[in-house]
């Protein structure tokens, strides 16, 4: 029976035949590490379902024919009902091959990603020009796959004689022909597959003719025979060294753990001696999985004990702060028959979890100093983790807090985030503390009116417009000896700050507050009051500011008040709020402040006044993306005042 394609995999087969050129060898690989999960899936049945028994000995086969032009890959792993055949391979079923589809969109097919990804089954179509399947379920009846990757494939009976398992045949095309060449194959399996846990079997070219030997009167010698012979070592890629195991092959070993199609970020090696041994080889995935935040997702190493494969997604190999890193560990001092509620408690593997935890975090020092690409790629993707880190492991706390960044003032974009090591090499000597401001996007904080001042002293600000940010700073107060401290929180007076001793009294809102009312504030007060009775309980106080330089007012918290940002965080994550009403500042070199105090103290101008007192409040709101308590009001006295 013939049937189409979906459209994406007839896209995914165009982009493979056609623009593929770089690494065909990789769809071995592919095709390998398919089988290898196919019989991984038979070992887990049968180890579950008793009533199986157990066949011969898992084995994927290798066999060449160059008169017929085909490669032959069988492995007697699960197989594929005539149902999962056309699932599997008519639609666009893998993580890694969305992922492919996906790039593809975004870069519009830019040939440095072609040849990067494995696109799964797929790959086959690189070398071929028909791909046969022939694939059976145990109890099910045998089904042939065929395709010539151009839009179609055709599903029908197949050979009943057929064993349990997979076989894929590859009619190879004209310029992949090297690949029927045996000691290719040996160099494309050992670069890529040697890890393989089952033996990769290459088989004699049954069309090869090999010239008989003659004994010494001439006469031919019946041919020796030919056997299959093993070509991958099935050393596990941990246990070799870093000479041993080449990066193409742990690359590769990461691609079949993670089922991700791209090279790791990072690539760990551990092997320990001493109280506990054990060997790990752990990866950073480049792009963070999919459900790295979901309640039920995948998040530990497997864990091997001599040499048994004990579990995977050990989730006490790692805090979950580290939960993405994906690979293995192995270990001779835990028993073979351990079980997860062993591991939960166990000196053995909370000694791994602090030797694994203390060389990945030296990896990603390393990459932060010497390769700042890859570290900004890194907290793009985890650096939210890394603040959490911060909050949860107390150990660790002061490594990970310099592996954490933010955007600030002085970074051209939202893309170019600085750590506060960084921050505190560029502070200039009259500033003494680091300032932050909390917003919900890089925009808004950028654009807050409470920036005025620092910019103006040649402060700069960092930006905390991650909500897990808000929690960091709870943790991290001081940084090198100096306060972190919220722009927008209490009485911040940078002049005095410079002036060296009214600073200490600033920089405690409690000493603040008994400070004596300047001239200033004394001809200002008569705005300020009717502002607070005008007000009431919307704002907690109204007073004039010393961190605004342009505009005319905004709102800041109380010293021990939830910021704004903070309220919103607690909001979204159905936290009560505590209630924190702000506190409104004016700026006394503002002119529409000016002109408000005249209106304030003029008996015949209280509607005027009211008018301008809301507009006010509202430019107050919108400034540090608070809604506007009525927005219909202050639409219609912007529009007067356009009209004036
Ligand atoms: P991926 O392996 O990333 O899921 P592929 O395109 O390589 O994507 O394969 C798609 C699916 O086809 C696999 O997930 C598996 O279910 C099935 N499949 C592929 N090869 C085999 C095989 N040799 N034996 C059994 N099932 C297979």
């Amino acid at each position: 029976m013939k049937k189409e394609f979906q459209t994406e995999v007839s896209q995914l087969l165009d982009l493979v035949i056609n623009s593929l050129y770089s690494k065909k060898e990789v769809f071995l690989r592919e095709l390998l590490s398919n089988a290898s999960d196919a019989m991984d899936r038979s070992r887990f049945e049968a180890l579950t379902d008793k009533t199986q028994q157990a066949d011969s000995p898992y084995r994927i086969q290798i066999v060449p024919n160059k008169e017929a032009g085909t490669l032959a890959i069988s492995d007697n792993g699960i197989g594929m009902t005539a149902e999962e055949v056309e699932k599997n391979l008519g639609t666009v079923a893998s993580s890694g091959t969305k992922r492919f589809l996906q790039a593809m969109k975004e870069k519009a097919g830019a040939p440095e990603l072609i040849g990067q990804f494995g696109v799964g089954f797929y790959a086959a179509f690189m070398v071929a020009d028909k791909v046969d399947v022939l694939t059976r379920r145990r109890g099910a009846a045998p089904v042939l796959w065929s395709s010539d990757g151009k839009g179609s494939y055709e599903v029908s009976e197949g050979d009943p004689e057929a064993a349990d398992g997979t076989t894929i045949t590859l009619h190879m095309r004209e310029d992949a022909k090297e690949y029927l060449d045996s000691w290719r194959i040996e160099d494309v399996v050992r670069t890529y597959s040697d890890y393989l846990a089952y033996p990769v079997m290459l088989c004699p070219d049954p069309s090869e003719k090999i010239e008989p030997k003659k004994d010494k009167d001439g006469k031919e010698l019946p041919p020796e025979p030919r056997e299959p012979r093993q070509i991958n070592s099935m050393k596990a890629v941990w246990k070799k060294s870093k000479e041993e195991a080449k990066k193409e092959e742990t690359d590769a070993f990461y691609k079949h753990i993670a089922h991700d199609s791209e090279d790791p970020l990072a690539t760990i090696r551990v092997s320990a001696e001493g109280a506990t041994e054990f060997q790990a080889l752990v990866f950073v995935p480049r792009v963070a999985p999919y459900d790295l935040y979901w309640p039920n997702a995948k998040q530990g190493l497997q864990l091997y004990v001599r040499s048994v494969f004990i579990g995977d997604d050990v989730k006490e190999l790692l805090p979950r702060y580290l939960s993405f890193v994906r690979g293995v560990v192995e270990s001779a001092d835990l028993p073979l028959n351990v079980s997860r509620e062993m591991l939960q408690d166990n000196a053995v593997v909370r000694r791994i979890r602090k030797v694994l935890v203390g060389k990945i975090l030296g990896e990603i020092e390393a990459m932060q100093k010497d390769r700042p690409a890859d570290f900004s790629a890194f907290c793009v993707q985890y650096g939210r983790l890394m603040k959490e880190g911060v909050h949860s492991d107390w150990e660790n706390s002061d490594r990970l807090r310099d592996l954490c960044v933010f955007p600030s003032t002085f970074s051209e974009d939202a893309s170019k985030p600085v750590t506060l090591k960084e921050y505190v090499s560029r502070m200039p000597s009259s500033q003494k503390e680091i300032y932050y401001v909390a917003a919900d996007s890089y925009e808004a904080a950028k654009n807050s009116p409470v920036l005025e001042s620092f910019a103006a002293h040649g402060y700069e600000v960092l930006f905390f417009v991650d909500p897990v940010d808000e929690f960091f700073a709870e943790r991290v107060t001081e940084y090198d000896g100096r306060k972190l401290r919220a722009a927008d929180r209490g009485e911040i007076d940078l002049d005095a700050a410079d002036g060296g001793d009214d600073a200490k009294k600033d920089g405690d809102g409690k000493d603040a507050k008994k400070k004596e009312p300047t001239e200033e504030d004394k001809r200002f007060k008569p705005l300020l009051d009717a502002l607070k009775a005008r007000f009431g309980k919307e704002v907690k106080d109204v007073r004039l500011s010393r961190r605004l330089v342009d505009s005319a007012c905004c709102f800041v918290a109380d010293e021990y008040g939830v910021s704004a940002h903070m309220q919103r965080v607690l909001k979204a994550f159905n936290q009560p709020v505590p209630e924190s009403p702000r506190i409104l500042e004016l700026n006394p070199k503002a002119p529409v402040v000016e002109k408000a105090l005249a209106l304030a103290t003029d008996e015949k101008a209280k509607d005027a006044f009211g008018d301008l007192a809301d507009i006010l409040l509202g430019q107050a709101q919108l400034a540090e993306g608070s809604p506007l308590s009525d927005p219909a009001r202050f639409n219609k006295l912007v529009s007067a005042l356009a009209a004036k």
